[in-house]
């Protein structure tokens, strides 16, 4: 037998319908605060990643699923959601629209990662991305729109962390001295943050090995390397958070696993899970080819929210609903049937009947396990009379009806 690959997942069931119910949520949301979907190709050419992810990051290093097609172009499944959308901002000239640009996403992401619980090869994110203004306040509302998801769904103790990277020139600043710092205990880090100390010595700060956590706990704050103009950013992020009423600590540790990013980063962490993760990217829409471009944006794992929430609220069921099983007997019953079911629909009524050509007695059995109100069983002495019993199901009491009203008198009952 042929199983599903490793670190992807079937979703059905009672789950399925828990994730139709966080979409819409996504969805509703994004509607009030003005934020309109946007559904890029889940296939891009490798090189939009590698320029837009940054080459030392964990993704383009070694998480990417890339392969070359018949015409030897260089594709990849996408890693994350920002790049597409930011290609695509350029390659539309939405720049020339009302700015800024808000836009979001519900879409699967590929991750080639050791697979545990909370991380899979194919994962969902939503994101929201808005491109187009440079303000503390832009930073404020994206983290407002997942504060505000998180608080809709009634995720609890979740904590929002909050940190400042600095412009290029606070970056490369804070490089220098960051580099002084692991240099003294690279005996003591891992090999790869071995590596990472060579290309790009922040991205040993994201390290998850215990040992180099260790000693990252006593590195050197990104905060004290902050111009006057990104401590003022960051000032203006937390006075408008206070403002909104959203909490927050800060945590100096915090840099995101992608390299574009500038001034305000974040994460939203359940658990010591993190459900969501953003930040300011003002050198990502040039560096694709566009024009500079503030910019700020989140991604927010669907399998790690539905996660938080299964622990919280226990395991997700199905709460099977039809209104009605048209039931039959005989040939004529079960012509019947079928027309008036599909006629019933029609009318909006969540109707079912036999397609199996069952027995009367399992047919009831089926409408009980389906979970339905009402039933009935159309025979020939029905079709005859032009009379059918319809019988509710959580009371067993049955009342006559004329089978031309039958949907009429559904339609009253159910709507
Ligand atoms: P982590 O530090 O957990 O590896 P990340 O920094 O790689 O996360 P992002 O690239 O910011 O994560 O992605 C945003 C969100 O997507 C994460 O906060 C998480 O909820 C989710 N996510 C990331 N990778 C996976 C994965 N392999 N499986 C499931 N969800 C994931
Ligand atoms: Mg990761």
């Amino acid at each position: 037998m042929i199983q599903l690959v490793k670190g992807t997942k079937d979703i059905f069931a009672g789950e399925v319908t828990a994730w139709q119910e966080i979409e819409k949520k996504m969805r509703n949301i994004c509607q009030t605060f003005g934020i309109g979907e946007i559904r890029t190709p889940i296939i891009e050419f490798t090189e939009l990643f590698v320029r837009g992810v940054g080459e030392t990051t964990d993704i383009v290093q070694k998480e990417m699923y890339t392969f070359t097609d018949d015409g030897d172009r260089c594709l990849t499944l996408r890693p994350e959601g920002t790049a597409g959308v930011a290609r695509a901002y350029i390659e539309h000239g939405m720049h020339n629209q009302a700015q800024p640009t808000k836009l979001y996403y519900i879409s699967p992401t590929f991750r080639c990662e050791n697979t545990q619980a909370g991380r899979q090869r194919q994962f969902h994110q939503f994101g929201v991305e808005v491109l187009g203004s440079y303000s503390a306040a832009q930073d404020a509302e994206v983290i407002s729109v997942a504060a505000a998801l998180l608080e809709e769904m009634g995720i609890k103790d979740v904590e929002l962390r909050i940190n400042s990277l600095g412009c290029p020139q606070c970056r490369s600043n804070y490089n220098k001295i960051l580099r002084d710092f692991i240099g003294q205990n690279l005996g003591k880090l891992c090999p790869t943050c071995k590596e990472r100390f060579e290309k790009n010595p922040l991205r040993v700060l994201d390290c998850k090995e215990e040992s180099c956590q260790g000693i990252i706990a006593n590195a050197p704050s990104v905060l004290e390397c902050l111009n006057g103009e990104c401590m003022e950013h960051f000032q203006k992020v937390q006075d408008i958070l206070t403002e909104m009423g959203i909490a927050f600590t800060i945590d100096p540790k915090i840099v995101r696993g992608l390299d574009y990013y500038t001034r305000t980063v974040f994460e939203f962490v359940s658990d010591g899970l993190t459900v969501c993760g953003g930040g300011r990217y003002d050198n990502l829409i040039e560096e694709c080819g566009g024009k500079p471009t503030g910019a700020v944006g989140f991604g927010l794992g669907i399998e790690r929210l539905v996660m938080i929430l299964e622990k919280q609220k226990g395991e997700i069921t199905e709460v099977p609903q039809r209104d009605v099983f048209i039931g039959s007997m005989g040939e004529k019953g079960f012509l019947k049937a079928q027309g008036l079911t599909l006629d019933l629909r029609k009318a909006g009524i969540l109707a079912d009947c036999d397609t199996v050509e069952r027995s009367v007695k399992a047919q009831m059995k089926y409408a009980n396990k389906i979970g339905t109100k009402y039933s009935l069983v159309i025979g020939d002495s029905e079709l005859e009379n032009g009379t059918v019993e319809l019988k509710e199901m959580e009371t067993g009491e049955k009342t006559m009806i004329s089978l031309s009203e039958a949907s009429q008198i559904l339609v009253q009952k159910c709507k």
